[in-house]
C-alpha cells in the first residue's frame, strides 16, 4: 500500500497535545482579554505585497520563507508568515484606524524553514497588538500581559531581553557605522552574511552564526546612537518596569528579524542555548501603518510560538479535568436505552464524558475497552437494566457496582460528582 504522509515541516497535533494546547491557548486569552484585548482573525491568505512591503526585503521571511502561489489571474498570494501585517491591513480596511485597538489572535502561520526541533513549517503563534498609543505605558502594557500570562501558569518570571532600536534616522545613522565596522571582516563572513551587509546591514546583528555573534559582539553599539526622544522613551519604559518589579536585561544588539519595529524591541527564550530558543519576541512598530501607504498610528505588540512555549511550560499546563463514562451496552437491541442513559448522564454536569462503545461485543471485552481510555466509571446496560428501567455503575478503581433507576440518574451525578 502506498504510504500517505504530511508535508515536510508539517506535523499533526495529537489529542494529548492538542489539549494541553488548549488550555495553555484558554489561559493566554483570558490573560489578554483581562487587559481589553479582543479577538481578531484574519485569513490565512494575504496579497503577497502585504508581507514583502512590511516585513521587508532581505528579511528571511521575504527572501526565502514564504510560501507563495499565483491566482488564475496570476495575482501572488502568501500564507501568512506572521500576523502584525494582517492586523494592521484589517484595521485599515475596517475603518477602525480613529480607535484605540487592543487584539489578540491565536492560529497557524507558516514558514519555508529548514524543520528541526521548535522550528516547523506550520506553525502556531499566540499575539497581542496595541494600535493607537505611542506613549511608553502601550510598551509596559505589553511586557504586562507577558508577565500576567507566566503568573497565571504559577511560573517565575521570565528574563525579558529589551533594547532600543531608536528611529528610522537614528537608524540610518547607524547602519552607516556599522557597515563600516564589518567590512573590515568581510573575509570572515559567508556569501548568505555578505548579501545581507549588501542589502539589510542590521540582520547581520540578529545572526545565530556563532563566529559572526563574536564579531558582532565588539561592534559598535545602537544605543549610542539613538535619538533624545527614542532614549526617553526607552528610559521611562524601563522605569515602568523597574517600578512593577519586572526584570528585564538590555540586550545592546536585540535588533529582531523583521524590517518594521521601531524604538522598544524585545525577546524571552527559554534559556536553551540553540538557533531555536526564542519564545516571544516583540516590539514597537510605529512606521508601519505609513509603509503601507496609510495614516501614521503607532503601534506595538508581540507574538509567542505556541509550539516553543508548550514544550517550555508543559509541566505548568494543568489538564483540563472530567470524568470520563464508558457505556456499555451488551446486546445492540438495547441500544436505545443506552443512547438515552448516555445523553442523561450528559446533562447532568459539564464535566462528565460519555463514550458509546457501539461493537456490543461481550462484557468482559468492553470492560478491557474502559480501562484502555482509563475511564472512572463504566455503565452497564444489560436484559435487567432495561427490564427494570435502571442503569448498573461500576467504579473502574474499586469495582464496586450500584444499580440507579432511570429516574435517579440526575440526582445521583449532582450528589456523587
Ligand atoms: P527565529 O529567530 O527563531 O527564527 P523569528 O525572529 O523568525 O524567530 P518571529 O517572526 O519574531 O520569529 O516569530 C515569533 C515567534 O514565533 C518566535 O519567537 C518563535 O517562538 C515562533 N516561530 C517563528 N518561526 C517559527 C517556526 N518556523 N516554527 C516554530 N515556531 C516559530
Ligand atoms: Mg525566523
Amino acid at each position: 500500500m502506498k504510504k500517505i504522509q504530511s508535508v515536510k515541516g508539517m506535523h499533526d497535533i495529537l489529542p494529548d497535545t492538542a489539549s494541553k494546547l488548549r488550555v495553555l491557548e484558554n489561559l493566554l486569552i483570558n490573560t489578554s482579554e483581562s487587559f481589553g484585548y479582543d479577538e481578531i482573525r484574519t485569513p490565512i491568505l494575504e496579497n503577497t505585497d502585504l508581507f514583502t512591503k512590511s516585513i521587508g526585503d532581505g528579511t528571511d521571511i521575504v527572501e526565502k520563507e514564504m510560501y507563495t502561489l499565483s491566482d488564475s489571474k496570476d495575482r501572488l498570494i502568501s500564507m501568512r508568515p506572521e500576523g502584525t501585517a494582517s492586523c494592521v491591513r484589517a484595521v485599515v480596511e475596517n475603518g477602525l484606524q480613529d480607535n484605540i485597538n487592543r487584539f489578540w489572535y491565536t492560529g497557524p502561520f507558516f514558514r519555508h524553514e529548514r524543520p528541526q526541533k521548535g522550528r516547523y513549517r506550520q506553525f502556531h503563534q499566540f499575539g497581542v497588538e496595541l494600535f493607537g498609543i505611542s506613549s511608553p505605558e502601550a510598551d509596559f502594557e505589553v511586557l504586562n500581559i507577558i508577565v500576567s500570562i507566566f503568573k497565571n501558569l504559577k511560573m517565575k518570571s521570565p528574563k525579558i531581553l529589551i533594547n532600543s532600536i531608536g528611529d528610522i534616522e537614528d537608524r540610518n545613522k547607524y547602519t552607516t557605522v556599522l557597515v563600516e565596522y564589518l567590512n573590515k571582516y568581510k573575509n570572515d563572513l559567508d556569501k548568505n552574511h555578505l548579501l545581507k551587509l549588501e542589502r539589510n546591514p542590521l540582520r547581520i546583528l540578529d545572526s545565530k552564526d556563532e563566529k559572526v555573534a563574536e564579531i558582532i559582539s565588539n561592534a559598535p553599539s545602537i544605543s549610542q546612537f539613538i535619538s533624545k526622544d527614542a532614549k526617553e522613551h526607552f528610559e521611562e519604559t524601563l522605569l515602568l518596569l523597574d517600578k512593577d518589579n519586572i526584570k528585564y536585561e538590555i540586550s545592546g544588539n536585540l535588533v529582531r528579524g523583521l524590517d518594521y519595529y521601531n524604538k522598544t524591541v524585545f525577546e524571552i527564550t527559554d534559556g536553551e542555548n540553540n538557533t531555536q530558543n526564542t519564545i516571544c519576541a516583540g516590539g514597537r512598530y510605529d512606521y508601519l501603518f505609513e509603509t503601507l501607504g496609510q495614516k501614521s498610528t503607532p503601534a506595538v505588540g508581540f507574538a509567542i510560538g505556541l509550539e516553543r512555549f508548550l514544550s517550555y511550560v508543559m509541566d505548568n499546563i494543568e489538564n483540563y479535568k472530567s470524568i470520563l463514562i464508558y457505556m456499555i451496552c451488551l446486546d445492540q437491541k438495547f441500544k436505545f436505552h443506552a443512547i438515552s442513559a448516555s445523553d442523561i448522564i450528559r446533562n447532568c454536569e459539564s464535566n462528565i464524558r460519555v463514550v458509546n462503545d457501539f461493537n456490543y461485543s461481550n462484557l468482559k471485552s468492553q470492560l478491557k475497552k474502559a480501562n484502555k481510555l482509563s475511564a472512572d466509571l463504566s455503565v452497564i446496560i444489560g436484559s435487567e437494566e432495561v427490564d427494570s428501567d435502571s442503569i448498573l455503575i461500576k467504579s473502574m478503581d474499586t469495582g464496586d457496582q450500584e444499580k440507579i433507576g432511570m429516574s435517579e440518574i440526575g440526582n445521583y451525578f449532582k450528589k456523587e460528582y
